[in-house]
């Protein structure tokens, strides 16, 4: 059969031309003086962070936020141009990573900014300051803290940033919250200003930011689940209605089909029992590969040949079984769509957040890091 490349067992499609239509629309939303600085911690939200950073860089963007200093260092092992911000907590044995690879680390109180002071070399960092999420960050009102911690003589410090909490909605709580967290960001930013500290940049928007709370500016959109193209819930997209494209489709291949008699079984605790004759395809996909457990048992659905057909009994590591009776002619090596689309048929990721209780971040997320990565 025809293949477009030589994906193997299991693998993800990146869609280019969705990936810089949503740069586009995004960038067509910032704020002026605004940059985008999208993140790409966690495997790019399982996309591949080295494959979109790189297209990023093509594209023209020099910002971009990571979770973790190997995150970034394996951004510039790859040749990965502009600041990168980690905007998580690196032990100190790993500080030397934030010099080699002239990452920007955050820092959110006075003993972490003290401690990364105290390694010795030059290094970059940038201030969290805590306007009400309560995770990491100065408080907004602690103009000593704040201050002691950008006179530290080894912290270059190249930016403030808060982050918003509730902004993945405009309903009166949330507006009134995330009114307020801008506001104490820019008392903070306005006292520090006074005490003469003028950072280089300030950034408070994430994708919910950029999306409903654009008039509170900034330096920098810190990006993420937009950029990809989908919203954490499919219901936001009636609050904001953007034209974002999804990037990715999840596909694996078919490895065997096999015809079941009536009250046969399959798979692990015998949670499949054939109600009529069947064919069962088997899929080389599993929950190590992100693909969530909780689809097991008819929850979840697979496309094969422009078919949507149910996942059947248990999901397993490695593998994972369909019912693919009312499909004419499956066959091993052929694949199968888990997110995205097949003819007429598609599965999107909001699909089997859904079904499994969560958000899309979370399923990106977890894609894992067997499957391949191509973008087409
Ligand atoms: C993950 C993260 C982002 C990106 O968030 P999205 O909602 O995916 O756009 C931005 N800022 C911080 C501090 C984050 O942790």
């Amino acid at each position: 059969m025809k293949m477009p490349f030589s994906a193997g067992r299991a693998w993800i499609e990146l869609d280019k031309a969705a990936l810089h239509h949503n740069i586009g629309v995004l960038s067509g939303l910032l704020p002026s003086g605004c940059q985008l600085m999208p993140a790409v911690k966690a495997n790019a939200y399982g996309h591949g962070a080295v494959i979109i950073a790189q297209e990023l860089n093509r594209a023209g963007v020099n910002a971009f936020c990571v979770a973790t200093a190997s995150e970034g260092a394996e951004l510039r092992e790859n040749s990965i141009n502009g600041e990168i911000l980690v905007l998580g907590y690196t032990p100190p044995q790993q500080f030397p990573l934030l010099q080699r690879y002239r990452l920007t680390q955050t820092v959110f109180d006075r003993s972490y900014a003290e401690a990364l002071n105290s390694f010795g070399e030059k290094i970059l960092a940038q201030i969290a300051i805590d306007t009400g999420m309560h995770r990491l960050g100065f408080p907004w009102d602690d103009l000593d803290q704040l201050a002691n911690a950008i006179s530290l003589p080894n912290l270059q410090i190249t930016g403030v940033f808060t982050h918003l909490c509730a902004a993945a909605t405009t309903l009166p709580r949330d507006r009134d919250f995330t009114r307020t967290q801008g506001k104490q960001f820019h008392i903070a930013l306005d006292g520090l200003k006074k005490r003469g500290y003028q950072l280089p940049a300030s950034h408070i928007l994430s994708s919910y930011g950029l999306l409903n709370y654009p008039e509170l500016g900034g330096s920098y959109a810190r990006v993420g689940i937009a950029l990809y193209g989908v919203l954490s819930n499919e219901d936001d997209i009636k609050n904001c209605p953007v034209d974002l494209w999804p990037i990715l489709s999840l596909k694996a291949r078919v490895a065997q089909v096999r015809n079941l008699h009536k009250g046969e079984s399959a798979g692990y605790d015998l949670q499949f029992t054939a109600s009529r004759q069947s064919r069962i395809a088997v899929l080389a996909i599993g929950y190590a590969d992100g693909l969530p457990r909780g689809l097991s048992c008819g929850v979840g659905k697979v496309l094969v040949r422009g078919f949507k057909v149910p996942i059947v009994g248990r999901i397993c590591m490695d593998q994972t079984l369909i019912d693919v009776t009312d499909v004419p002619d499956v066959s091993p090596g052929e694949e199968a769509v888990l997110i995205g689309k097949s003819d007429r048929q598609k599965i999107t990721v909001y699909d089997l957040a859904k079904q499994t209780g969560t958000i899309s971040n979370e399923i990106l997320s977890r894609m894992g890091i067997r499957l391949e990565r191509h973008i087409l």
